[in-house]
Parts: structure tokens; sequence; C-alpha cells
């Protein structure tokens, strides 16, 4: 199985970098507008041209400092994010002209032997040969004139960045749940396992615990760079591929994680899987990073488990502690089972991995027509939807229009009306009805005038 593509977003300040990224990851914002206190990191998101996803990362963090050149202030996570690219986009401005700090930036990305595409910006208006020539200098090869936030040649740019990756396999990875193929028998049982946090939280004694236990069937080792590692391991008579999100190695029995921590490798894992099962440290308090892993898991529609792992070496403040900042800072999490853990003596990962397989199967459920229609009448004679001014909503009927994650689509007349609070007594309706813990759940209204 192969990872998504990862496009790089490099340049000075104020060339156009978020733009861009806005523009090429666009049609994911509002999928995800419904979680209240959802952390987004948008430095990081996804896009997709013809049949082909990608990871779009913008490198905002490269900040020249005049002092003492652009090198040495170069975040080391830019440096990471290069390096972990598949191809770098690399930005100058048509309007400021060529900049010594664009000359700091090109030679670095010649010696890192990235597949660079140079792209200037801002470039509306102008001739294509205007706007491009004096930027020939910087030896990247035949520059791009684009406009970031006309759109201009921008499709063009992406289709050429990503002209050597073929369109993916339908493995049922799909994220835009419009077109979520049907998935192939062997893979529906399958149970494709993501296990992500942040350094340190116990990651890799967790899967130790996991494989170790239980019949290794395969370990697969990565051809490129853009495979994912499996490791296929039985337990209770079920199948799970764990993809691995730090360069898993094994060494003997054990399994170790030899890279650092990579943002990446943790977003690719999640979008490989089908279940995420999201590990926190007790004895830390729940940080930004956790936040963001979080946020990617939700935008990605992913079921989802939380491990609270280190119990055992958490005094009972402690433990009250994290319970709280777990409701104040990942409460868009509730739609997923959390438990408490030691990944190191084995406790509580059977519950664990209980919550996995249900998390599963509500991710893959099949909601039959009829029955969605009768819970979704049942809530309304218990509770109507709001008037909106002289229109009230009527609700005839729902069906099933998408798997993992579900998605019901409620068809009536005047639907535009429902807000948001009712959206969500509905979700937790078909939520009980269908026993839908673990996964997200998406709800769409279908007005037929
Ligand atoms: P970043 O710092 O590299 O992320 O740059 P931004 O995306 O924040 O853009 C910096 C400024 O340039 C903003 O005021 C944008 O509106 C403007 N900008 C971005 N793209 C274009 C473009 O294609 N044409 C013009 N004229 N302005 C642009
Ligand atoms: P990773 O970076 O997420 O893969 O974390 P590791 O699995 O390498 O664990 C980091 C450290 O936490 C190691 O020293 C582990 O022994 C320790 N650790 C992991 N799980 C537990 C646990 O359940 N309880 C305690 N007390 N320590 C743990």
């Amino acid at each position: 199985m192969a990872f998504k593509p990862v496009v790089t977003l490099v340049g000075r300040p104020n060339v156009g970098k978020s733009t861009l990224f806005n523009r090429l990851t666009r049609s994911r914002a509002a999928l995800v507008a419904d979680f209240a206190g959802l952390t987004r990191d948008r430095h990081y998101g996804e896009g997709r041209v013809g049949d082909i996803p990608f990871i779009v990362v913008d490198t905002g963090g490269f900040e020249p400092v005049a002092k003492t050149g652009i090198l040495h202030h170069m975040a080391r996570q830019t440096e990471q994010a290069i390096a972990e690219s598949d191809v770098v986009i690399f930005l100058v401005d048509a309007r400021a002209g060529l900049n010594a700090h664009d000359q700091d930036i090109a030679s670095l990305l010649r010696k890192s032997g990235q597949k660079v595409l140079l792209c200037v910006n801002k470039a509306e208006g102008m001739s294509h040969t205007a706007a491009v020539a004096e930027f020939h200098e910087l030896g990247l090869g035949e520059p791009h004139a684009i406009s970031a936030s006309h759109g201009d040649g921008v499709m063009s740019l992406i289709e050429e960045a990503l002209s050597s990756f073929a369109p993916q396999g339908s493995s049922g990875q799909a994220l835009d749940d419009q077109d979520t193929p049907e998935l192939i028998d062997g893979d529906k049982h399958r149970i494709k396992l993501a296990i992500v946090g942040r350094p340190n939280v116990g990651k890799s004694t967790l899967i130790n615990t996991l494989v170790g236990e239980n019949r290794v069937i395969a370990f697969d080792l990565p051809g490129t760079t853009r495979d994912a590692i499996e490791v296929e391991f039985e337990r209770d008579g079920r199948q799970y591929t764990l993809i691995d999100t730090a360069g898993l190695r094994r060494r003997g029995k054990v399994f170790e994680a030899v890279e650092k921590f990579s943002v990446i490798k943790t977003l690719q894992a999640i979008e490989a899987c089908n279940v995420v099962l999201l590990m926190l440290d007790a004895q830390q308090e729940i940080s930004d990073q956790d936040a963001h892993i979080a946020g990617f898991v939700v935008e990605s529609g992913r079921a989802l488990v939380v491990a609270i792992n280190k119990w055992d070496n958490a005094d009972s403040e402690r433990r009250e502690r994290i319970k709280r900042e777990f409701d104040r800072k990942l409460k868009f999490l509730s739609f997923a089972k959390v438990h408490t853990i030691s990944a190191l003596r084995g406790q509580g990962v059977n519950v664990v991995m209980k919550s996995v397989v249900a998390a599963h199967s509500a991710a893959f459920a099949k909601l039959s027509t009829p029955k969605l229609t009768r819970v979704l009448q049942d809530a309304v004679i218990q509770q109507p939807p709001p008037r909106k001014g002289i229109f009230r909503p009527k609700m005839r009927y729902a069906h099933q229009g998408g798997q993992n994650p579900p998605r019901i689509i409620v068809h009536g007349n005047a639907l535009d009306a429902i807000a948001n609070p009712y959206r969500r007594y509905l979700e937790s309706k078909f939520r009980d009805a269908f026993e839908l813990a673990g996964t997200p759940l998406r709800i769409e209204f279908k007005s037929s005038h």
C-alpha cells in the first residue's frame, strides 16, 4: 500500500504560501465545520487532483532572520518537512522580484536532492516571460507563473507536481466520502489500525505488547519511502494490519521505532488506516500537539479509540486532572470511547481492542433505509425541528450515503433551516439506535424545494 504523495510549500514569508495552501485544500473545510472546539493545524491539509489525493504541507514557520542568515534559523521542522516530501513547491514573488532569501532557500533546496518546482506567484496581469525572467538564475529549472489568489496556473502546477504519482488503488481509503468505493471482501474484516500520539506516550510499548502476545503473520518492509510499513497480526481470531507511524524496525522479537516523531508519517498512517488508536500520556498535560493529532483524526473521518496510557504511574490527583483536561481540550472527540491503560503492564489493552473492533464495525455499518426513516420520524415526533421564520422544516425519510464514516442523508422540505443543535440531536438519536460508538457520523440534508 502506498501513502499519499506529500507536496510541501516552501518560501519566505508573504510570497503566498498560505493562499496557495488554502486553494489546494479548500474543498475539505466544509466537511468538518461541525465539531465544536476542533483544533485544526493549518499547516497540513489534504487536496485532490482527479483521482490523486495528496497531502499539502505549508512550512509557514520558515522565517528568515536577517542578522544571522536564514539557514541558521530555519526551523528544524521545515528541514524535516522538506526531507519527507515527495515534491517541493518553492514560491517566489513576481511583484517583489528576486530576493537574497530566495537565493538561500534555493541553494538549500538544490542540496536536498528533492524534486522542486519553482513557482512565481502573484503573476496575474503579467506576461509569463516578464514574470519569470529573473528567476531562472535560481537554477531550479523553468519557473511556473501562477496567481494563487486568482487561481491562474495552479491546476497545471499541481498536475505537474503529481505527474509521477499514479492514482491509488481502491483500497477503501478514499477520504472523499462521495466516492468511497465498495470494499473488497477481505478488506472488510481486516482492521487497519494506526497507533498515533506524540513522542514517548508509549506507542512502541503498546505495539510490542500487542504483537508480542499474538501471532505476527507478516512484516512488510517498504519498497520505497512512500510505502507504508505494515505488521500483520492476529488477535482473538481477528486479522489486523498495523500501520506504522514512526519507522518500525524489528530487533529480534521486538519492534523499535527508529525514527523520530514525524507529523507527516502520523498523517499518512491516519489516512491509510480505518481505525485510529490515539494514545495520550497520563503523566503529561494534554498539549497542543495532542490536540492537533486529534484534529487530524477528526478531519480524516476515521473511527477512533482513545487510550490514556501510563495509568499505573498516575496518582489520583493526576488521574482527575487528565480527565478534566480531556473534557476541556478534546471535547470534539466525544464520539470516541476513552480508556485508561498501562501499555507496559498490559492492563486495559483487551478492553481497548474490544473498542477498536466496535469502532471498526460502526464505521462500516450498513444502515437500512426503513430503520433510519423510523428513527428519524420518532425523533421528530419527540422533538420537532424549530420553525425558522414562516418555514417549518419537514423531514420525510433518511438513507445511507456512504460508509467509513457513515453518512446519513435526510430528505425533506425547507431543511436549510436546520441548525446545528438539531443536527446534533438527530445524530445522537441515530447513534443510539445503531450503536455507532467510535466513528464520526455525518448528516446531510437534502431539500426537494
Ligand atoms: P505566506 O506568508 O507565504 O503564507 O503568504 P500569504 O499567503 O499570507 O500571502 C501574503 C500576501 O500576498 C497576502 O496579502 C495575499 O493576499 C497576497 N497574495 C497571495 N497570492 C497572491 C497572488 O496570486 N496575487 C497577489 N496580487 N497577491 C497575492
Ligand atoms: P513512543 O515514543 O510513543 O513509542 O513511546 P515508548 O513506547 O518508547 O515509551 C516511552 C517511555 O514510556 C518508555 O520509557 C516506556 O517504558 C514508558 N512507558 C510506556 N508505557 C508505559 C506505561 O504504561 N506505564 C509506564 N509507567 N511507563 C510506560
